[in-house]
């Protein structure tokens, strides 16, 4: 392997690709909303291992001072940069001071096992057990990282690698027990352990942006499908997901329900306590309604306190319960900070295609003829 590539040569390459990596995720930083937080914190980590893993190639040319004792504990800060960058990415507040004084102790360590014992082994068992423990709380984070999509989970099996690498190195240390103390000396180990972490960078790296884009992806299919203001879906989601619906129903002959809401008196709260409260009324309903629904169920805030939900496969029966579920709920004066409210809700049923519907928009019509009624018979009532 030595002959095939000079291992200098290569580590520059992989710190070269390294750089890139800082870069893009630099770009991303700048780039991306503050909430995604953690992308600053990784590209300066990328730049600290690149600069270590630089410096540690440099052995018998830099002198010791600075290609081993500097470049662990740039190694390390680096790795614990990693941790930082994830913990603010979950939204943790990364813990420094323990870290810090962790990583200090380390570095004095290796000062005392390079100039003071010249243990070569003891320095590379006292790095790899570092490397485990970051790496190990990286693992986790990654696991638990929101998304848990592809990025998530890519991320993780870098960490888990990592791990794994710096396990081997501990179990191949009893091998190399006669080597001399030089990072270049044919060790075909040293050189391969070496190598792995500057490539593992890069895939930790690319993890990473992975993990960011997804939760980018998902912050804007959010925005776009929803009402920000009470997370309810928009109109404009609602029809897509219901044109789904309404053709799964008829293919299937199964029925599909909807159900219109719309607050009584609500010119009235906003009149009596402001349009603020009315708001807090609005997410009141929101939270509440959407707790009486199951999965597949729709809600969509239509505008208003006016309120759709669709309910596939869903018979008369089943859907004048949900209604009746709701209105109950809603009647209950739960939250003492809001004034009490009542809602009216009107309901149809589409007999997959049997039904006097014609699509989608014609099933909410009639929901909302049956609503126009429940407000007629006095309010607080369902309606079908
Ligand atoms: P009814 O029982 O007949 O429904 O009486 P109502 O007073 O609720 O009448 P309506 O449904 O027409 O009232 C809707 C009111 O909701 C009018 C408008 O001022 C208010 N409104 C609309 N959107 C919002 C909003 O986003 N926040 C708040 N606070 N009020 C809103
Ligand atoms: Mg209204
Ligand atoms: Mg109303």
């Amino acid at each position: 392997m030595t002959e095939l590539i000079d291992p200098r040569t290569f580590l520059l390459v992989a710190n070269l690709l390294g750089m890139f990596c800082a870069l893009v995720l630099w770009v991303q930083a700048k780039s991306f909303p503050d909430d995604i937080e953690g992308l600053n914190d990784w590209a300066m980590a990328v730049v600290l291992i690149g600069s270590a893993s630089g410096l540690a190639s440099m052995r018998g040319i830099f002198p010791d001072v600075l290609a081993i004792v500097v470049a662990s504990g740039a190694l390390l800060l680096g790795q614990f940069l990693l941790i930082v960058g994830l913990q603010r990415y979950s939204g943790q507040q990364p813990k420094w001071r323990p870290a810090l004084d962790g990583i200090s102790a380390v570095v004095i360590l290796i000062v005392w096992l390079t100039y003071g014992s010249h243990n070569y082994q003891g320095r590379i068992f006292i790095m790899a057990l570092a490397h485990i423990g970051l790496f190990s709380a990286g693992a986790v984070l990654a696991w638990r990282a929101k998304p848990a999509g592809f990025g998530s989970r890519f991320l993780c099996a870098f960490f888990v690698l990592g791990v794994a690498v710096a396990v081997w190195r501990l179990t191949t240390l009893s091998i190399a027990v006669d080597q001399t103390d030089d990072i270049f000396d044919r060790n075909l180990i040293q050189q391969v352990y070496l190598g792995m972490y500057s490539l593992g960078v890069l895939g930790l790296s690319v993890g990473f942006i992975l993990l960011t884009n997804e939760r980018l992806r998902a912050e804007l299919e959010f925005m776009a499908t929803r009402d920000p203001m009470t997370g309810a879906f928009n109109r404009r989601a609602f029809f897509s997901q219901a044109a789904v619906e309404w053709a799964r129903s008829t293919r299937a002959h199964r029925p599909l329900a909807a159900i219109t809401s719309d607050i009584d008196f609500f010119k009235k709260v906003n009149d009596k306590y402001g349009h603020h409260v009315g708001d807090l009324v609005i997410k009141d309903f929101t939270v509440r309604a959407s707790h009486m629904l199951r999965l597949p169920d729709i809600l969509a805030r239509f505008g208003g306190e006016e309120f759709v939900i669709l309910l596939p496969d869903t018979g008369m029966a089943e859907a004048m319960n949900v209604a009746e579920r709701i209105r109950r709920e809603i009647e209950t004066h739960r939250d003492k900070a809001l004034p009490a409210y009542t809602v009216s809700l009107g309901l149809s049923v589409a007999q997959g295609d049997v039904g006097q519907a014609s699509d989608v928009e014609a099933l909410i019509a009639e929901a909302d003829a049956a609503l126009y009624r429940a407000k007629q018979r006095g309010r607080n009532r369902v309606e079908a």
